[in-house]
This record gives structure tokens, C-alpha cells and sequence, in this order.
């Protein structure tokens, strides 16, 4: 069995939606279950809608309109989205009528529909390809998660329930990325991006062969194709190595897609569905490290982060100082990223500065707090890069020698991740300069490329 997950732009542009309908057709005999997201674009939309305002009415006639159109467009009977549509209306009337605050649960339900349609829409295009195939809403797949709307977890028996929902084929299952249920049967979501999580949980669920993330890059590149033009795939990639990249902004994958991936030892592949035959990335637990000189297989760039520095003359030396500054982020459910520190102060950085004006109320009672925001994290990842003598001072005399500040380096505490902090204006320049300084822009030796989906 194989997972085969289409992400926004495979399943939102017609030609796209085509060319992934017969992928999975062709792939019949791997046993495929499929996973997609929402038609490029309709999560942003449906935020939209949640956030209010006078424009509320259009964007309700614009989500359905886009659904109608995609549908003919790739020649599925509209009646196939009738019951879901009719049940849109009713959600989105609900909120034109009498605004009031949109809750969390609110906020999942709404943004549900772009999943739940656009499984109706695949499923369809699956049986006008004559492939048995039905729709599936992830919690009625047995996706069960805890109540922490916008960001839930699956819970233990999720597995179980998985494997018994989905366990008898054909008829190939399409289900939601990005959705959930709780136990008493409210919908959630994963996170914004959620759907490459959808499917690793799934795949490990049903101890997949392999887990095929489609997108629109013919895999992970050696950085963000939008901040460098002439990044390339990298063949083969660690689970450490992905994972950091995805946790520091490679968008590519979901940064938890990794995690049941590497509880199982299952492959992931990343392939590019505009380019199917292109070899792609496969990412399993042994990858090799680059046979280049500085061993870097890829840049991440995670912006807007903001660092907070603590100074406490009074506690040097004191034990039990770190204690008490991590108390209080893990108390305001803050997550932290990097971490310095030097005798007398902690510097980290954390990029959802949403409760950090009451931590650091609570952080001034133990010391001195200093608050920096307009930054960027940027992540230099290779197995063995950053033990790689010469990395670091080849690093920081690039970004030196154009006048490129580093406000807080972070190194020696990870095999694959050289991070350091920048200010947010200089990070694509950063990234660029040493996607180029450490040889990214030419080709790399031939690593081992997987077999094709
Ligand atoms: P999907 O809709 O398929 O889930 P996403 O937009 O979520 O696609 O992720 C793919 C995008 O991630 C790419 O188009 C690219 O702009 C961005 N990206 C950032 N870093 C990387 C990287 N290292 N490799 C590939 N893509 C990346
Ligand atoms: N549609 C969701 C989002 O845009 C989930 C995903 O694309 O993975 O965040
Ligand atoms: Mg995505």
C-alpha cells in the first residue's frame, strides 16, 4: 500500500488535477489510499471569511463559484458537490445573519469545507477515470484528535481506528488532509499545511510501502525556489535532515510530517505532479551526507521570529536560573527555537509572539528582558555539516564580507542544522549568498536517486 498525497496546487489547477487523478490511476496496482488538500488558494479564503467583515457575503459566493466552475472545468457532475454546497450555505448564511465571535471549533468547522469538497471533487475524477473511489472526511476515517482547534493532535487509538476504517479495498479512499475529529465528534484541524501530516499519520497507520507527498516541486530543493531561482532537488535526505528543514520554513513538507514517519521507518517521497517522471526526493532514515566539500544539502529560512534575551547579573552562576526562564515560556505555551547563553544572560527566539507580552511580564521578575523582533532564522542543514571543520568560519565570513549582521548563532548542538539569527531584511540576501558560497547552485555529485513512484 502506498499513500498518495496531492497537495492545494496539484488538486487546484485543472491541467494539475488531471495529471493526479492519473497518477494515482495508474498507480492501482500499489494499492493506493489518496489524501488532499483544498483547491489552491479556498483555506485562504475560508480565513478570510472567519476573520468577518462587510465582505463576508462575496467571499461565501466566491467559494462556491470556484467549487461549480472547477467542476466542470474537469468534467465532474456538480451534483456530486450539491449536498456538501447546500450545507456551505447554510454555514455561511449562519454567519451573515448574526456575526458573532468565531470560535476555534467555529473556525475548523468553516475551514473544513475546502477539504470536504475537494475529496468529492477527486473522488470523481477518480470514477470518470473508471477507478473505484469514495470520499472520505478524516474523522470518519478514524482520525481522532484532541480538542486544540487550529492545531490538533492525534490521539493514540487513531492508529487503530485508521487501520479498521481503511483497512478494507477497493474502493480506493480519498480523504482530507488537514482534518481531524475530536472523540465527541467536533471537527479539527492539523495546522495550516496540515495535509503532509495528514498523511504521514495515516501512512503510518497502515504501515505504508511509502508515502508520496505531490506537489509543485520536483522535491526538496537545496533552498526556497522563491527566495533562490536556481535551487535543485536534492535526491536523498535523512529524516534529521528533513525534519529541520521543514521545522525552519522548507513550507514543502509540514513540520510534523516527519515524526510517524520516523517512528515506523517509512519512506517519503516528494514528487513534483506538474513533472511525475522527475526522480524527486526521497527521504528515509539513512540518507548518505553530500559528497560536496562543505556537506550542506539545502538553506531553510524561517522569518519573522523574535528573539527575547534575559540578563541576570544578580543570578550568575545561580543554579536553577535556566529552570525558571523555561518555566515561564513552557507555562504561556511558548515554543522556542534557538537558545544561546552566556554567564549571565539566555537569548532565544520564538515565532509565534502571540502570549509573549505575559511571559515577559513574568520573565522580568527574573532578570533584565530584552525583546528583538524583525528577525529571521536561517538554517544551513547537512549530515555532518556543522562538525565539518571550516563550515562555520566559511559561513560567517560570507555573510561578514557584505556586511550581513549574525544577532545570535546556534551551533554544535545538532549532526545536521548550523542556525543563526538575522535581521528579517537581510535573510533572502543571506540565503542567497550562501546558497551560492557553498556550491548549491552547481550540481550535485550524483547522490543515489530513489526509484520512481
Ligand atoms: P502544497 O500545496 O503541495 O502542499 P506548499 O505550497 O504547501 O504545496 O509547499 C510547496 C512550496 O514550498 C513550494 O512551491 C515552495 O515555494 C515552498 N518551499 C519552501 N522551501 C522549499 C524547499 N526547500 N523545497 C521545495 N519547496 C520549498
Ligand atoms: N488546505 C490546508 C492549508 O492550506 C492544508 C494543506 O494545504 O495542507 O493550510
Ligand atoms: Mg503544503
Amino acid at each position: 500500500m502506498i499513500v498518495m498525497k496531492f497537495g492545494g496546487t496539484s488538486v487546484g489547477i485543472p491541467d494539475h488535477f488531471a495529471v493526479a487523478t492519473g497518477l494515482v490511476a495508474e498507480r492501482a496496482a500499489r494499492d493506493p489510499i489518496v489524501v488532499v488538500s483544498a483547491l489552491v488558494g479556498i483555506t485562504n479564503l475560508l480565513v478570510e471569511f472567519c476573520r468577518g467583515g462587510a465582505g463576508r457575503a462575496d467571499l461565501a459566493r466566491r467559494f462556491e463559484a470556484r467549487h461549480r466552475e472547477f467542476a466542470s472545468d474537469i468534467g465532474v457532475p456538480a451534483d456530486v458537490l450539491e449536498p456538501l454546497l447546500r450545507a456551505w450555505q447554510i454555514e455561511s448564511a449562519a454567519w451573515l445573519e448574526s456575526p458573532r465571535v468565531v470560535s476555534g471549533a467555529d473556525r475548523d468547522r468553516v475551514l473544513s469545507f475546502g477539504e470536504r469538497l475537494s475529496v468529492e471533487l477527486f473522488a470523481g475524477g477518480l470514477r470518470a477515470r473508471r477507478v473505484d473511489a469514495v470520499a472520505l472526511v478524516a474523522g470518519d476515517a478514524g482520525l481522532v484528535t484532541d480538542d486544540r482547534f487550529g492545531g490538533a493532535h492525534p490521539l493514540p487509538e487513531a492508529d487503530a481506528l485508521l487501520a479498521r476504517h481503511l483497512g478494507r479495498r477497493p474502493p480506493v479512499p480519498v480523504v482530507t488532509g488537514f482534518l481531524g475529529r475530536t472523540a465527541d465528534g467536533r471537527i479539527t484541524t492539523l495546522g495550516r499545511g496540515g495535509s503532509d501530516y495528514s498523511a504521514a499519520v495515516i501512512g503510518a497507520a497502515l504501515g505504508a510501502a511509502e508515502i508520496q507527498i505531490w506537489t509543485d516541486t520536483s522535491g526538496m530543493l537545496s533552498a526556497d525556489p522563491r527566495i533562490v531561482a536556481e535551487a535543485r532537488p536534492v535526491a536523498r535526505l535523512s529524516f534529521a535532515e528533513a525534519s529541520e528543514l521543514a521545522y525552519f520554513g522548507a513550507k514543502v513538507l509540514h513540520p510534523k510530517t516527519l515524526i510517524p514517519a520516523m517512528d515506523r521507518g517509512l519512506a517519503v517521497r516528494v514528487l513534483n505532479t506538474a513533472r511525475p517522471d522527475e526522480p524527486g526526493s526521497l527521504i528515509t532514515r539513512d540518507a548518505e551526507a553530500a559528497d560536496s566539500s562543505w556537506r550542506v544539502k539545502s538553506i531553510a529560512c524561517k522569518k519573522d521570529v523574535t528573539a527575547v534575551t534575559i540578563v541576570s547579573t544578580r543570578m550568575l552562576l545561580a543554579h536553577g536560573f535556566l529552570a525558571r526562564v523555561f518555566e515561564v515560556f513552557g507555562r504561556h505555551h511558548i515554543v522556542v527555537d534557538l537558545v544561546t547563553t552566556s554567564e549571565v544572560s539566555i537569548s532565544v527566539t520564538v515565532d509565534d509572539p502571540s502570549h509573549l507580552d505575559d511571559a515577559i511580564a513574568d520573565l522580568q521578575g527574573i532578570g533584565e528582558v530584552e525583546v528583538k523582533h524583525g528577525l529571521a532564522v536561517v538554517a544551513v542543514v547537512g549530515e555532518g555539516a556543522p562538525s565539518h571543520v571550516g563550515l562555520a568560519g566559511h559561513v560567517f565570513t560570507l555573510l561578514g564580507g557584505v556586511g550581513i549582521g549574525v544577532v545570535m548563532i546556534s551551533q554544535g548542538a545538532s549532526r545536521v542544522n548550523l542556525s543563526f539569527v538575522v535581521r528579517l531584511e537581510d535573510a533572502d540576501r543571506a540565503v542567497r549568498l550562501l546558497h551560492r558560497g557553498l556550491g548549491l547552485d552547481v550540481d550535485q555529485p550524483a547522490l543515489a536517486a530513489g526509484r520512481r513512484g
